[in-house]
């Protein structure tokens, strides 16, 4: 197997820096081929490895990747139970399947001789008739595994880890798309809305439960506020122990009989019960969120103790991966790092390129916002698509901003919204063949998932950043700056506003960039972009300022 000039280039320092103990961090653009080097690093060292990656969606090209360097590896992933369970939907939680009482929970032994995707769905098709349980056969096949593939709870949730049952310091750990480490405690965020509870009202049987959750409606309401930022709150609906055990009684008979009935769809009263549970904790606070309670924690160090473990060989790669000291001050990684970014060290660039364009009449600075404003980001988009080779991808600062100027641009267009499931994106835009927009939130599902592709090639060849994507300076980010100050050396808004930002901007722009050979056009409708550190960090000294 021929292997890429910078693969070459840069192995043997990878492979030494991993066996003297330096965590190794690798920013290298998204078609470079960075699953493969790090698949050849980890059978170099460790001779097996776990692979951590974000979505199920992920796990194809590296299986497709371990067949291209040896057919013979043996492959393997895991999936939660929502997914894995023949008698599940895919909205349900983990919890609501209740195991206890399956009439096939057993394991068999699991060859992956087709692509994830393939083979669960095999697995699903078969499992009822031949009396095996997907889920316990894939993460029992996982213990023999060369290869396992897994994603970020199974790695950054210490009850997820465990239920894998292998000793981590024989393989080599390869965390994917690391820029979104920083987010990894919002798997543990649990949420209560009026819809949650409205569908528990629904679901429950028992008129004291409807009538308690009919309370926490009424309180919930009282509490929350429409806005789309974090408001601290002092205090969640209340629910007394003896309500707690009146809802989890309920719920226990709802489990039971969703797995005898074969049929188990989400059960609302699970959401709040852990809601509770969570919250009972102690480690999280409560936010408001777009009329809703948010539970988050600040103690995000918990969730990176593994990177510091030194016994752990560990790879950290993305296309957009935050600087060093990020790494080091934002998330506490301690132990000695190596950084790698491959287009600085090897001096070349490893793939597409873009041509960046700064409209310096508008921007979504907060007190400039206005309709006549909202009009103008319009008027812009509506002109770059008519221009556009093929599809646009519009990325907004938030859900409001996006929908009031979407509201103006009557073409093809796709909005994203909470439901929204990137493989329905994809299949609308490549079935219609016409030319769309995509308009997404920062960070949301799709600036970080959408990959609408031809013969490997993209098929979006314009990125719109309408406004800069800063996260709010809300209550949370506050709090947060406030608990790290120290460690940030009064670089607060630099480490916890600027880099945010300027991930999600790359983050867009690589949805555009999928191969060598890909151009794209980069769209940045805010002034501020006019700025040295933006030019500087977008690589972006050439380009042209605009007005409409
Ligand atoms: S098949 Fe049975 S044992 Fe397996 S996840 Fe579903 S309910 Fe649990």
């Amino acid at each position: 197997m021929e292997l890429r000039d910078w693969q070459k280039q840069l192995k043997d320092k990878v492979i030494n820096a991993v066996k003297e103990g330096f965590l190794v961090a690798l920013n290298s653009p998204t078609g470079s081929g960075k699953t493969l080097f790090s698949l050849l690093i980890g059978l170099n060292t460790k001779g097996r490895v776990i692979f951590v990656v974000r979505t199920h969606n992920e796990y194809f090209p590296v299986y497709r990747d371990v067949k291209k360097i040896d057919p013979s590896l043996k492959f393997s992933f895991v999936i939660g139970k929502p997914s894995a369970c023949p008698f599940a939907t895919k909205d349900v939680d983990t919890e609501d399947i209740n195991c206890k009482y399956c009439e096939i929970k057993n394991a068999i032994e699991v060859k992956i001789d087709k692509s994830p995707f393939e083979k669960l769905k095999e697995l699903k098709e078969n499992a009822i008739k031949e009396g095996f349980c997907p889920y316990y056969s894939l993460l029992e096949s996982a213990k023999e595994a060369d290869i396992i593939t897994i994603t970020y709870p199974y790695f950054f949730i210490e009850k997820y880890l465990s239920l894998l049952d292998i000793n981590l310091e024989e393989y080599f750990i390869v965390i994917d798309e690391a820029h979104n480490i920083d987010r990894v405690s919002e798997i543990e965020e649990r949420t209560l809305s009026e819809f949650i509870l409205s569908m528990a009202i629904k679901q429950s049987k028992s008129e004291e439960v409807r009538r308690i959750l009919d309370r926490l409606i009424k309180e919930l309401k009282t509490l929350t506020y429409q806005d789309e930022k974090y408001i601290k709150l002092d205090k969640v609906p209340e629910l007394s122990d003896e309500e707690l055990s009146l809802l989890v009684d309920e719920y226990e008979e709802l489990r039971k009989e969703a797995i005898k009935s074969k049929s188990v769809s989400r059960i609302y009263l699970g959401s709040v019960i852990r809601f509770y549970a969570t919250y009972s904790t102690g480690n999280f606070i409560p936010f408001s969120f777009s009329n809703k309670i948010v539970l988050k924690t600040l103690e995000l160090n918990q969730y990176y103790n593994l990177l510091n473990d030194e016994n752990l060989s560990i790879l950290l790669m993305s296309g957009t991966l935050p600087p060093k000291e990020y790494l080091e001050k934002v998330l506490g990684i301690s132990r000695k790092i190596l950084y790698i970014d491959v287009e600085k060290e090897v001096k070349k660039k490893v793939t597409g390129s873009y041509q960046c364009k700064i409209a310096i009449d508008v921007t979504s600075k907060y007190d400039l916002r206005s309709e006549a404003m909202w009009k103008k980001y319009s008027s812009y988009l509506l002109k770059i698509y008519y221009q556009a080779r093929n599809h646009v991808l519009a990325v907004f600062p938030s859900y409001q901003i996006m929908e009031k100027v979407m509201s103006y641009v009557n073409v093809n267009k796709i909005l994203e919204n909470e439901g929204t499931r990137i493989d329905d994106v994809i299949k609308i835009v490549k079935e219609s063949r016409q030319k769309y927009i995509i308009a997404g939130v920062g960070r949301g599902k799709i600036t970080e998932g959408v990959e609408i592709t031809d013969n490997d090639r993209s098929l979006i060849s314009d990125v719109v950043l309408v406004g800069v994507p800063y996260p709010p300076e809300d209550d949370y980010m506050k709090l947060l700056s406030k608990k790290i100050s120290e460690k940030l050396g009064g670089k607060e808004k630099e480490y916890l506003i600027m880099i945010p930002a300027l991930i999600t901007v790359k983050q867009a722009i690589g949805r555009s960039i999928r191969n060598i050979n890909d151009t794209a056009l980069v769209w940045l409708l805010d002034k501020r972009y006019d700025s040295l550190w933006w030019k500087k960090n977008l690589n972006c000294f050439n380009s042209t300022k605009i007005r409409l």
